[in-house]
């Protein structure tokens, strides 16, 4: 096994129905069709990192209950180690509740147990964190436990990754530890050029969408423009992007190399319907730069 990559982060049972018109205060429609998919941040990232041959981890907190056994289940099919992934009384399964419709989509998101994952239950697993060449982060769950991640990385010299979604203002003591920060556009704008005007002292990554990627090297701004694909489903691209970037850094890519592979597998994960089933295995990706 190469590398290891360890995922500190939300898992959710996504429930899914396309409606003709949204209800409407005291309304009930009809739902066509019905479907269940894995999702979560967290857990998205993680399969997108094994599915191009990471060693991943996962750690996380499911609910003790049947959306819970199953996505254990998945994460393990999927390639990632559930050692860390747990279930926990008290809480259901983290849940996003999805209404899809021609006008606009709406979400309902229950945390659940991704808030159980608590900065004692990451301190539970130092030993994983400390022998990962890399973290990767996103807000999906409790900040402070996101804070304790980062800080006991830092201490164990392991690399930190934060995908800051959803937006969320970030203190200090906590840019501190990230290495690289892969914001959206929004989640940019939001962060460092509106009322916040956080300071940025980590290497920053802008994903834009079709229009590729921004980094800077040495003062100096690049862009990686996005490729021109067929797009069929963009759910998920970020997640991509940001599971394949950790998998290159944690080779010891540059980051403009771990760029250009991201973006690469971001572009394939596009072009297929769904968040994690539209997601490249390496050979995919390869084929796809050559
Ligand atoms: P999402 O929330 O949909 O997962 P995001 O908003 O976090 O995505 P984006 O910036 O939209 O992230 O996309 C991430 C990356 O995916 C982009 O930097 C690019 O590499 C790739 N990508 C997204 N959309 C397209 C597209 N239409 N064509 C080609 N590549 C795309």
């Amino acid at each position: 096994m190469g590398p290891r990559i360890t995922v500190i982060g939300s898992i959710n049972m996504d429930l899914m129905t396309k409606v003709g018109t949204v209800p409407q205060q005291g309304e009930t429609v009809l739902g066509e069709d019905f479907t269940m998919v894995p999702g979560g941040k967290g857990a998205n990232q993680a399969v997108a990192a094994a599915k191009l041959g990471g060693d991943v981890h996962f750690i996380g907190r499911v609910g003790n209950d049947l959306y819970g056994r199953q996505l254990m289940e998945h994460m393990h099919q999927q390639g990632v180690s559930i050692d860390n992934l747990e279930p926990v009384t008290g809480f259901p399964t983290g849940i996003a509740i999805v209404l899809l419709s021609e006008q606009d989509n709406r979400i309902i998101v229950v945390q659940g147990a991704n808030q159980a994952v608590t900065p004692a239950v990451v301190e539970m697993h130092e030993k994983v964190i400390a022998e990962s060449e890399i973290i990767l982060l996103q807000l999906e769950i409790p900040l402070e436990s996101v804070q304790k991640a980062a800080e006991l990385a830092k201490k164990n010299n392991t690399k930190v990754i934060l995908n800051p979604a959803p937006v969320h203002f970030l203190p200090e003591t906590l840019l501190n530890y990230i290495d690289v920060l892969t914001p959206n556009k929004h989640e940019f704008d939001q962060l460092f050029t509106k009322t916040q005007k956080q300071s940025r002292k980590s290497q920053c990554v802008i994903t834009k969408g079709k229009d590729g990627v921004v980094f800077t090297v040495n003062d100096e701004e690049k862009t990686i423009e996005g490729y021109k694909v067929p797009v069929v489903d963009t759910t998920g691209a970020g997640d991509t992007f940001n599971g394949a970037l950790a998998v290159a850094i944690s080779k010891g890519k540059s980051i403009s190399k771990a760029c250009t592979f991201a973006n690469a597998a971001a572009a394939l994960s596009v072009q297929k319907l769904g968040a994690q089933a539209g997601m490249p295995n390496m050979k995919a990706v390869q084929h796809f730069i050559l």
